[in-house]
């Protein structure tokens, strides 16, 4: 397998902004890129930094409703402040700014690229962290996302005949993406987020198990408040892993959500990079063709430092447990505090856990019931 890599990014990133007070800020996307310079990722050999492209209706309308692509079309070239609730346009949630369809087709063309890459140009690995909008539906914005790229990019490699799984480990369950891919067994889709019991979007639970040929390809892991570092991995190592290696696709997509880490402003899990790093580097170690994406992260220096690490690790780059002194000195004048690229394992609290465990333990329990004899096989585990 080719060992070449391509990171995509953009200057035109920084053109765009869903308003002060949200907690989606653009200039995450800068702040990762700057880390990854600061360590002398931006010019590896057999890598490239690419730029987004462009991304076709006919691509868009693969997934979305024409109706909803052309209202975001008007209002997206209006001055006037625009809102259509059937759509999911205009509340404080998915705003509608100057240019935001721009935006929303500049994530989605990275993915595509990506993803075409890795499918047809033989790269081992391409990493987009201005994708990952898992929330969008087929007419209907939701969770900050207008257009769902890592759906737009999936039903390419499907209209190819590829297999592909798609692995989430944003906070956030990837409905937008579950919904389209849950009649098929052409793509296994896995997420592992906080529990939908109290928390956006309250879908993802163990129960949610495709239908028809899709029954068992769609595993969802649950996983509540306080969830730490080894719960994690146990989850991971226990029923992701496993399933991934069995199932044995052509691609793997994954989406690399950073929101879950312990100082996100918006979720409460306990993760930190030691289990985010752990995760990409079993899934480095498959060696299947590799597209990622980005997701959520509202607190920046995490999302900078968490695709900094995934962009080491999808290079086969050890990195220093320390951030460079030119970083650390740039975001100490913005406020921040941080000085290690890894954090230590975080355990929570003993009473935290120990109920995080127990609802993680039923969880694999189900799965290995409903979904181990489809895919692995009854005699393997
Ligand atoms: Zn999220």
């Amino acid at each position: 397998m080719s060992v070449r890599t391509a990171l995509i990014y953009s200057h035109k990133f920084d053109d765009f902004s869903y308003g002060e007070s949200h907690p989606f800020k653009v200039q995450r996307f800068r702040l990762a890129y700057e880390l990854i310079k600061a360590y002398s990722l931006d010019n590896l050999e057999n890598s490239v930094i690419s730029e987004s492209g462009r991304i076709s209706d006919e691509d868009i309308l693969s997934f979305h409703d024409s109706k909803y692509i052309d209202r975001m079309k008007e209002f997206s070239a209006s001055p006037a402040p625009r809102a259509d609730f059937l759509y999911g346009l205009g509340d404080a949630e998915n705003p509608v700014f100057p240019g935001f369809y721009d935006w929303a087709c500049l994530g989605t063309a990275g993915t595509f690229e990506a993803t075409r890459l890795v499918a047809e140009e033989g790269y081992s690995a391409a990493f987009n962290p201005a994708g990952g909008y898992h929330h969008a539906h087929r007419s209907k914005a939701s969770g900050f996302s207008y257009l769902n790229d890592a759906v737009i990019a999936i039903n390419s490699l499907l209209a190819k005949g590829k297999r592909v799984v798609y692995l989430d480990i944003d906070a956030h369950h990837g409905d937008g993406v579950q919904e389209a891919f849950f009649e098929t067994d052409q793509v296994l889709v896995i997420s592992m987020h906080e529990s939908g019991i109290y928390f956006f979007p309250g879908t993802g639970f163990d129960n949610e198990l495709g239908v028809g040929r899709g029954f068992g390809y769609t595993v969802n892991l649950p996983l509540i408040a306080h969830t730490d570092d080894p719960i994690y991995m146990k989850a991971f190592d226990e029923v992701v892993y496993p399933l991934i290696s069995a199932y044995d696709p052509d691609i793997i997509f994954t989406q690399l959500g950073a929101d879950t880490f312990r100082t996100d402003p918006l979720t409460r899990l306990e993760i930190t990079t030691h289990s985010y790093s752990y995760i990409l580097r079993k899934i480095k170690a498959l060696r299947i063709p590799w597209v990622g994406v980005g997701g959520g992260g509202y607190d920046l220096i995490n999302t900078a430092r968490a695709w900094t690490i995934a962009w080491g690790i999808m290079n086969g780059v050890d990195l220093p447990v320390k951030l460079p002194e030119s970083f650390v000195e740039s975001i100490a004048a913005m406020g921040y505090p941080n000085t290690m690229l890894f954090d230590a394992m975080h355990w929570a609290e003993e009473s935290d856990r120990n109920l995080a465990l127990d609802a993680v333990e039923k969880s694999i329990e189900t799965i290995r019931k409903e979904v181990f004899p489809l895919i692995i096989g009854s005699n393997h585990y």
